[in-house]
């Protein structure tokens, strides 16, 4: 939902620098930070919904991408949350040590197997492990 009080604070945020806009945010008070989050998210992920809709309904018009009939995640939401290029797997496909495909076959593209190793203080995956022979390898 569009909030114009919202969207005109962030308006004013975005025309200043960058580090008088930082300067700002940490004025502002965690609930209401969270709202305009909220609310910048909204702008990003609707400005062109209709447009993108019409793209991804050309790929699957063409069969590039899949119908998605049955999934959880409309195709929409796919692109959004994995960009463009989600309908195929990213490499490496096989475990370099025992082999096993890390390909997830039943939930399909982009889904892997292996096993995102998180690590809270750099707050970022750093490693990945088989989900088979359980050996890891760096990001
Ligand atoms: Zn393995």
């Amino acid at each position: 939902m569009k909030n114009p009080k919202l969207q005109e604070e962030l308006t004013k945020l975005l025309n200043l620098s960058e580090r008088d806009r930082n300067d700002k945010l940490r004025l502002i008070e965690g609930e209401h930070l969270l709202d305009l989050l909220d609310e910048e998210r909204h702008k990003f992920m609707d400005s062109n919904k209709g447009f993108m809709n019409a793209m991804c309904d050309e790929l699957v018009v063409r069969g590039i991408y899949p119908s998605n009939e049955g999934k959880i995640n409309t195709i929409y939401q796919m692109v959004s949350g994995w960009g463009a290029r989600w309908h195929v797997w990213s490499g490496p496909f096989n475990c370099q040590f025992c082999g096993t495909d890390l390909r997830d076959q039943k939930a399909g593209p982009p889904f892997k197997r292996e096993i995102g190793i998180y690590d809270r203080g750099r707050d970022r995956t750093v490693a990945y492990q088989c989900p088979d022979c359980k050996k890891e390898w760096p990001r």
